[in-house]
């Protein structure tokens, strides 16, 4: 490729109040449609929005956790268009001055290396309502309209897919830990717009950008990126020129389609909104809101790594959601061995395989954090050897049972009993007499066929530990 790749990414993420950015109304994803619907939010004539509050603190939160200036005076202003699920025939949205800006979100790269990429602003604003399109009519559905978002302006520094799926990755993690957003992706409650330009190599000149709109999985970005530069440098190799466009991308047959040609901000005639007030986000605000700061990813992975001594990949994978970072810290508090790498490792790998194949989510995890620290217990303490764990772990996620329920009727439980033990011994070295010889004439490695004969005697129950010593005890 002849090209530098620029991208910068917007998001959309909704925010997880109870009721509307200007209205009462409830937030209600499944409620039958037009049901969740005011004067205000359908845009009926002299009515006035009412800023909520609590979207407003969720706007400062997620400025406090990505490094942001957070303007003590911001404003709301009018983005003028017509579109029949928006109600009022502009959208409420920050213009001139957003409650957040000049932030930056720090990727760890799989190559090791850090990477800063900036964040310009963050806006609040609202969501539309819904079109639903079948054959020649269009259904509307305004329950959504008027529900609070924030917009997250990244700057143009991402270079490739990796990165931007680094990126939303992070910021995605950062917004469901702050509990500002659920982050659901399938209901669209996060979704980017990409930015992508090609410029020759080495040019200090931006070349011409598309946006496309709306994707809402980290696959369909990544998807979307091959595509698209692959279209632009195309266009470019032959001599043409990219057209500044708006695209969508239908993830179906991944086919990239012009929604409309050029769109700069004059075309939305902006202007300040007259019905609310200037945004005050005075310093006590600030100061309160900073304290109520959970702890966030990145701390929380240096803590892991140094608390429970494990690998920064791991650590890496264990916070990417809340959800999973809890999990795997009471499994590793409920955990008596001496190595926690072992949960982290259990949780990786058995764990997440069934999770995978069934496609669940940790919060629906057959198996609890209590009972997976309480299946690493038996291993620790010696009831039971590693390799039957994986098998008691498999009967736990099928059929919802405990540790010490699966060991008890498989009958697992390893012979700790050095009596029972030395019984077997005596046994095979009574029908095994001349290895006997063999061995107590300098054959030394036949110990490992002695180990052998017992484990095989015991049906694998023997505590291996045991075995050796008995039989060290037994054979001169
Ligand atoms: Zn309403
Ligand atoms: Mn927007």
């Amino acid at each position: 490729m002849n090209y530098d790749v620029t991208i910068g990414l917007e998001v959309h993420a909704q925010l997880a109040t109870n009721t509307k950015a200007w209205c009462n109304c409830a937030i209600e994803t499944y409620a039958e449609e037009n049901t969740k619907v005011c004067e205000v939010c359908s845009g009926q004539p002299g009515t006035l929005p009412v800023l909520n509050e609590r979207a407003r603190n969720f706007a400062v939160s997620l400025g406090l956790a990505t490094d942001c200036k957070i303007n003590n005076l911001s404003y709301f202003d009018r983005k003028n268009y017509f579109y029949p699920d928006l109600p009022k025939g502009y959208q409420i949205t920050q213009f001139e001055v957003p409650v957040c800006e000049d932030g930056f979100l720090e990727l760890s790269l799989e190559d090791g290396t850090n990477k800063k990429i900036g964040i310009e602003r963050i806006q609040m604003e609202e969501d539309t309502g819904k079109s639903t399109h079948e054959g020649k009519s269009s259904l509307i559905n305004l329950n959504r309209a008027g529900t609070p978002l924030v917009e997250i302006v990244g700057r143009p520094h991402i270079k490739n897919a990796v990165e931007a799926v680094a990126y939303l990755k992070k910021l995605h993690s950062i917004l469901t830990y702050l509990g500002v957003s659920d982050g659901n992706l399938q209901e669209g409650n996060f979704r980017c717009d990409v930015n992508i330009s090609l410029a020759p190599k080495g040019s200090t000149k931006l070349g011409t950008r598309t946006e496309t709109k709306n994707l809402n999985s980290f696959r369909s970005v990544e998807r979307l990126i091959a595509i698209e530069i692959e279209r632009q440098a195309k266009i470019l190799d032959s001599g043409k020129k990219v057209i500044q466009q708006t695209l969508g991308f239908d993830v179906d047959t991944a086919e990239i389609k012009v929604l409309r040609t050029k769109s700069d901000a004059h075309d939305y005639r902006y202007f300040p909104e007259p019905d609310l007030l200037p945004l005050i986000v005075d310093e006590s605000l600030v100061d309160r809101l900073r304290t109520e700061l959970p702890e966030l990813p990145d701390v929380k992975k240096d803590r892991f790594m140094k608390t429970y001594k494990i690998p920064a990949y791991d650590a890496d994978f264990l916070t990417s959601t809340r959800s999973l970072a809890d999990y795997f810290e009471q499994a590793a508090k409920k955990y008596k061995g001496d190595e926690p790498k072992k949960v982290s490792n259990w949780i990786m790998v058995e764990l997440f395989k069934n999770l995978n194949e069934l496609n669940l989510p940790i919060e629906r995890s057959p198996v609890s954090s209590n009972e997976i620290a309480e299946l690493l217990n038996l291993v620790s303490q010696g009831d039971i050897s590693g390799k039957m764990a994986k098998d008691v772990f498999q009967k736990m996620f099928d059929e919802g049972k405990s540790a010490s329920q699966v060991v008890e009727e498989l009958g697992l439980k390893q012979i700790s009993d050095s009596g029972e033990i030395e019984t077997i011994v005596e046994n095979i070295i009574k029908n095994n007499s001349s290895e006997v010889t063999r061995y107590e004439n300098g054959e030394k490695k036949l110990f490992g066929f002695f180990v052998g004969q017992v484990m095989k005697a015991s049906r694998g129950q023997a505590n291996p530990k045991l075995v050796n010593e008995l039989l060290k005890k037994r054979l001169k």
